[in-house]
């Protein structure tokens, strides 16, 4: 059985841990790996290491940091194919889908690539007389990342890179569900050239993120997953005095407005909803229809849509969607679905008791369409985060933005219309952190910024990109005068503009 290591001060290790948990292969449901949780006491040798090393690397110049991270960049290129297959073997996701992935994680190497332009400060000459002042941007020191299971390679990415490229060191705690993606990245990094200890992969579960949150030589944790532990985690972790930003669950709602394509929106709904399985924090799980025509044709264009949906392992070039994570999330799903029907909801398609020839074990849910489907019912109210679509029908525009906002999450939303004004007014007003405009999943470009409203986000920045760059680093403003000389002798008035 493989065992997952650690990777601390440029070593790979097995922990001393005797709590271990196995690791899954979903399609097939066999356990592909152990993960031994970590004890603190590695947690505060990785922090130890770190801290030493960033010393030096916090003063290496931004265009040599750069460097690594353009070698760094070659190799996932090189690489890419090889990380997908580590991301679907314990994630599930179909090859395309993890592909797309690591090309996203990618993409935020490339922004941290231009680390020396992004830190470059401002500079006013002449605040006062022969008095200059500029502002730069430091590194925090010994940052920490806890990531989830559902982009095991990209989430990670959305961090590192950023925080390391500004001159911190990294403390990574991946999923323990998924677990080896980044440890592949690790290697490619190390080969990159990255000195030892400035990115350093820590495992373990709610003990290890508890250690990473009271340790007092972590100066800021980025924290993605669900909102429960996005908001513990912004708790404690301010409490103890850090810099925290907390991303968590969504429930993204995609208006469909009368004069819509309906087919551009369908397929738009199919690949939004289903595609990873629902498991997508910017996955669609709410369909807006607008008007009961528009409902009823999008219902009948859907249908035979989700029921020829196309479920297989990673390994099926023709899968369109493949397994959930664990046993334990594909029976919460299912319970979802019985509870959807239980409270009234219209089971259209009904994705229970799929299964799949020579996987049985495997921990498919079938595409799930639901109609009719009101605020008060729990698959409305909770995130389920599987293949659930649920239509919430409304009769007019204004209804289904009151909709939107009466929701606690917002991260991310979409509307699908040929009208310009329509378009607009949604983008302008609605209180959600990320828009789409016939665009289903909103998800910025790497030199944007990620990061819904509400209880979707907890802390001061979103994630990656220019914000990203704000997170990892902190603002000091020299004030600078190179008096002529001595010969005007003491001031002692408060120094102002003369
Ligand atoms: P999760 O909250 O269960 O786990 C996330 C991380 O927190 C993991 O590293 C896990 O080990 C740790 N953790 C779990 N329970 C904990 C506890 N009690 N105390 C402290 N730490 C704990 O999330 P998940 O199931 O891995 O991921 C899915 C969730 O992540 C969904 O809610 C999804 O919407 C969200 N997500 C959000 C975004 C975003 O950008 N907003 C992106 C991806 C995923």
């Amino acid at each position: 059985m493989q065992i997952i290591e650690n990777a601390v001060a440029g070593k790979r290790y097995v922990s001393s841990s005797t709590r271990r948990v196995p690791v899954f292969n979903p399609a097939t449901g066999e356990q592909s790996a152990e993960l031994p949780l970590s004890t603190l006491s590695e947690l505060d040798a990785a922090v130890a290491s770190a801290k030493k090393a960033q010393v030096a690397w916090g003063h290496t110049p931004p265009m040599k940091r750069a460097r690594v991270l353009f070698k760094f960049k070659a190799l996932l290129d090189q690489y890419a194919d090889d990380i997908a297959r580590e991301i679907s073997k314990e994630h599930g996701k179909v090859h395309d889908d993890a592909l797309g992935e690591v090309a996203r994680g990618i993409d935020c190497v490339d922004f941290a690539c231009g680390i020396p332009h992004l830190l470059k400060g401002e500079f006013s000459r002449n605040v006062g007389p022969n008095i200059d002042t500029y502002s730069d941007r430091q590194p925090l020191g010994v940052v920490a990342g806890i990531t989830p299971f559902n982009f095991p390679a990209m989430v990670p990415m959305w961090m590192y890179p950023a925080a390391i490229a500004c001159g911190n060191a990294f403390i990574l705690k991946p999923s323990e569900r998924d677990p080896s993606a980044p440890m592949l990245a690790w290697n490619l990094f190390m080969e990159a050239g990255l000195p030892e200890g400035i990115l350093n992969i820590v495992h373990g579960d709610k003990e290890m993120v508890d250690g990473i949150l009271d340790h007092p030589d972590i100066a800021a944790v980025s924290f993605v997953g669900s909102t429960p532990i996005a908001e513990y985690v912004y708790q404690r972790g301010t409490r103890a005095g850090k810099r925290v930003q907390a991303l968590g669950g969504a429930k993204n709602h995609m208006i469909i407005m009368p004069d819509a394509d309906l087919d551009q929106a369908a397929d738009a709904l199919m690949g939004a909803g289903y595609g990873s399985a629902g498991e997508r924090c910017m996955a669609i799980s709410v369909a807006v229809p607008v008007g009961k025509d528009t409902a009823d044709a999008l219902v009948a264009k859907l249908k035979p849509r989700v029921e020829s949906l196309k479920i297989g392992p990673a390994t099926d070039k023709d899968a369109e969607m493949g397994p959930v994570v664990t046993k334990m999330h594909r029976d919460k799903i299912l319970s979802y679905i019985d509870k959807g029907e239980e409270q009234g909801a219209k089971l259209v398609v009904d994705g229970r008791g799929f299964t799949l020839q020579g996987y049985e074990n495997g921990y498919y849910v079938g595409g799930t369409l639901f109609d009719n489907v009101e605020p008060h019912m729990d698959i409305y109210r909770d995130e389920i985060f599987g293949p659930v679509l649920s239509v919430v029908r409304r009769d007019s525009f204004k209804d289904a933005v009151d909709l939107i906002h009466g929701h606690e999450y917002a991260n991310g939303t979409a509307i699908f219309t040929r009208d310009g004004d329509a378009a607009r007014d949604f983008a302008d007003r609605i209180e959600v952190g990320m828009v789409g405009i016939n665009v289903p999943i909103p998800v910025p470009v790497a030199y944007h910024s990620f990061g819904g409203w509400k209880r979707s986000l907890f802390g001061d920045h979103s994630i990656y990109g220019p914000e990203g760059i704000h997170f990892y680093t902190r603002l000091k403003t020299v004030t600078t005068r190179w008096p002529a000389g001595i010969k005007g002798g003491a001031e002692f008035s408060f120094p102002s503009v003369k």
